[in-house]
């Protein structure tokens, strides 16, 4: 049936505009890992992505614990300009959005369009000055903790009917529905998760959480959590990382991946699933996704487990597209 499929639409899978949500690559750039050249070290690189067909990254500025709390704005900041200068030596291949109409212009040149999302709210510490700094930086999708508690949220490392938002959290989300950034719920623990359901105003979006029912890990979303992400307009990303995907020390396969998209299908259609890998970020990954080079087998799968074209394409990037526009732009949804 897939095949049929890549007969009638020539060019399939190398036509189709894949968006990752998630990878954590930034902080080898700053390690001095050549983003621009394929390396065979880590999973993402610029050959890399554009062998994977990937029109949209975008790259998690994630702190890493030591430098928590004091030191997690100059990190940030630093990571930035790792980034930004891999961006720079790019001469056009990359191309750094901050709105609707540079997403369009990358994708129209076949630029990489960079999206930068800082994982975890500690370099905003306790004041929106911060934040708003971010958002003139570029910094357009923040996940509101990793996984510890913050000045604004408990994460999913903490207890599950812990501390959800906090009153400063509460002005961290109107300010960004205010700034339109992207509010990503990965990594919160539930009572945070319902809390910030409760109080923003724009779609959120899981960046890289997977389905609990089918892998009891405090990162995955239960089957009430997607379905109200899917009620108020959002979309979850699609996590490669065995320990999510998989129960125990069990492999993981894109079969994996594709039951973790046929249970949310079923659950709340299509239109709420997209890719988060977590690429370079992870330990443990499927076979056949072992870099970003790999998504045409992710496409290949669902093709052949009887996805149609239009849900596939939604699938790889689509739906994180229609979100971030709807978020962006501060359109209706
Ligand atoms: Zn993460």
């Amino acid at each position: 049936m897939g095949l049929i499929h890549v007969a009638e639409e020539g060019g399939w899978p190398s036509n189709t505009a894949v968006v990752d949500a998630h990878i954590d690559t930034v902080h080898h750039m700053l390690q001095g890992r050549d983003f621009l050249q394929r390396s065979t070290e880590g999973q993402v690189d610029l050959p890399r992505l554009q062998a994977g067909g990937v029109a949209a990254q975008v790259f998690a500025l994630f702190v890493e614990p030591e430098y928590k709390p004091d030191r997690a704005l100059h990190r940030v900041l630093r990571l930035w300009d790792a980034l930004d200068r891999t961006i720079e030596r790019s001469a056009g291949a990359m191309h750094l959005v901050r709105s609707t109409s540079d997403l369009d212009e990358a994708l129209g040149k076949g630029q990489l369009a960079v999206i930068v999302s800082v994982e975890g709210g500690e370099p905003i510490g306790n004041d929106l000055a911060y934040l708003r700094v971010l958002h003139a930086l570029g910094v357009r999708a923040l996940g509101l903790t990793w996984n510890e508690r913050n000045a604004i949220a408990d994460g999913a490392g903490e207890d599950p009917n812990g501390g959800g938002l906090t009153r400063f959290g509460r002005s961290v989300v109107s300010e960004m529905n205010r700034l339109h950034i992207l509010v990503d719920v990965s990594h919160l623990n539930e009572r945070s998760f319902w809390d910030v359901l409760d109080h923003s105003t724009s779609p959120i979006v899981a960046s890289h959480s997977n389905a609990r029912s089918l892998c009891d890990h405090p990162r995955n979303l239960r089957d009430t959590q997607i379905q109200a992400l899917a009620a108020a307009g959002g979309v979850m990303g699609m996590n490669f990382f065995a320990d999510f995907l998989v129960s125990g020390e069990a492999e993981a396969t894109i079969d994996s991946v594709v039951a973790h998209i046929d249970h949310i299908v079923a659950l709340v259609g299509a239109e709420h699933i997209g890719l988060g890998s977590d690429f370079d970020g992870i330990s443990r990954w499927p076979r056949g996704l072992e870099d970003a080079s790999c998504f045409p087998n992710l496409t290949d799968a669902l093709l052949r487990r009887g996805y149609r074209s239009e849900d596939v394409r939604a699938i790889l990037g689509g739906n994180f597209l229609r979100v971030l526009r709807q978020v962006w732009d501060g359109t209706d949804f």
